[in-house]
């Protein structure tokens, strides 16, 4: 049978103890650990490690959160490694730079796990994954709570995208160019490794033009767990305030029967949902977009035409490192001593400069019918 709960459980800090209880609980609501992995499997946790960012930027899944998860499996297992695929960082010496700076690297060390690389994949349903997910038992997913400009949120779905390996994501955004049609891709994956376990870092989440530096951190001070992902991102929606079907990668899951197609079938544990929703939850300048495909399709249609938004760069805040370039999938960015250019007719709008920017000097510019609609 669907397992369609998903609990809530209150954690006001990364204080380490703190995080171990509220993870502890949120799993025991669901039964506990072992309802999930089997003594003596292997396990892989897959953090989001989005880019090399220090812990208190809220950008990737606090070490914290990483180390109660691999505490809670320790009784169970002792055969868990951690990894993940940073957004552009495809070498392993970048890679290795995310994990340092992260404090992820730190965290396994103290609590003895091997951290493995996605450097090498294995073709999936068409997609490059790491043989990691397919090799372990289990997969235990643990998301970041965030905004995202293309897919309004980032959490145990979009969180998948990371089992890509290194730079082909890029040519993936490339090929899918739209908010749906990178939705589907990220079901898909999902459908290829469905996570066993979901435990999302709501503690720190991000508001406004997440899933990067230009977001803004919020204080939701919840971990949220599942078996079910599209379950715990649909909550996840309605606690941003939103209608869980205006994220794309729901509404596709919904489709396929991955999950449900209400909010009430969902089994909220831990206290009452409406408990927890934000009393406010910015989204990002470019949500609008995402939420076209559910008007009809002639209005949509009709209002993508008049309704834009382009990636500009803040010069101020630029410190021309060079990464939204490497990370560009469309070659749109142009890096010179200048300073940085952005080439409109090769962009795509895929946003991804301005995830992986480090100094938050990538924003986004509404056109005039944007602003009137988005005011
Ligand atoms: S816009 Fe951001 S990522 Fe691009 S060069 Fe400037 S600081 Fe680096
Ligand atoms: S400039 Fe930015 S938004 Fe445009 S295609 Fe490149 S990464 Fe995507």
């Amino acid at each position: 049978m669907t397992d369609h709960r998903v609990s809530l459980v209150r954690c006001a800090s990364y204080e380490t103890a703190q995080v171990q209880a509220a993870v502890e609980e949120a799993v025991c609501l669901l039964g506990g650990i072992e309802c999930f992995v089997k003594p003596g499997e292997k396990v892989l946790v897959k953090p989001n490690l989005l880019t090399d960012a220090e812990p208190q930027k809220g950008v990737d899944t606090h070490p914290e959160v990483v180390r109660a998860v691999i505490r809670l499996l320790r009784p169970v297992t002792k055969h868990i490694v951690c990894g993940d695929s940073p957004s552009v960082w495809g070498e392993k010496k970048d890679i290795n730079k995310v994990y340092e700076v992260s404090g992820i690297r730190r965290v396994c060390e103290e609590e003895g796990v091997e951290l493995v690389y996605f450097t090498k994949s294995r073709l999936v349903k068409g997609y490059p994954l790491t043989p990691w997910a397919f090799s372990c038992d289990r997969l235990v997913n643990v998301p970041k709570f965030k905004t995202h400009g293309f897919t309004l949120l980032t959490a145990c779905l979009k969180n998948l995208f990371g089992l890509v390996v290194g730079m082909h994501k890029m040519k993936i955004h490339f090929d899918h160019p739209k908010a749906l049609d990178l939705s589907r891709v990220i079901v898909d994956i999902y459908e290829a490794r469905r996570p066993d376990l979901n435990i999302v870092d709501g503690i720190t989440a991000m508001e406004g033009d997440g899933p990067g530096s230009a977001g803004t951190l919020k204080h939701m001070g919840l971990i949220a767990a599942g078996a079910n992902g599209v379950c715990v991102d649909m909550v996840l929606a309605h606690l941003m305030r939103q209608d869980a079907f205006v994220v794309p990668t729901n509404k596709e899951a919904a489709k396929r029967g991955l999950g449900p197609q209400h909010l009430r079938d969902i089994d909220v544990l831990g206290g009452p949902l409406s408990d927890f929703v934000a009393a406010s939850f910015r989204l990002p300048k470019a949500s609008i977009l995402a939420k076209l495909p559910r008007m009809p399709k002639v209005l949509s249609r009709l209002l993508t035409a008049f309704l834009s938004f382009k990636p500009y760069v803040d010069a101020s805040r630029c410190k021309l490192c060079g990464i939204c370039q490497k990370s560009c999938p469309a070659g749109a960015v142009r890096l010179s001593k200048k300073g940085i250019r952005i080439d409109r007719s090769r962009c795509i709008l895929c946003l991804c400069c301005q995830e992986v920017c480090p100094h938050g000097a990538i924003d986004v510019r509404k056109n005039f019918f944007l602003r009137l609609v988005m005011r």
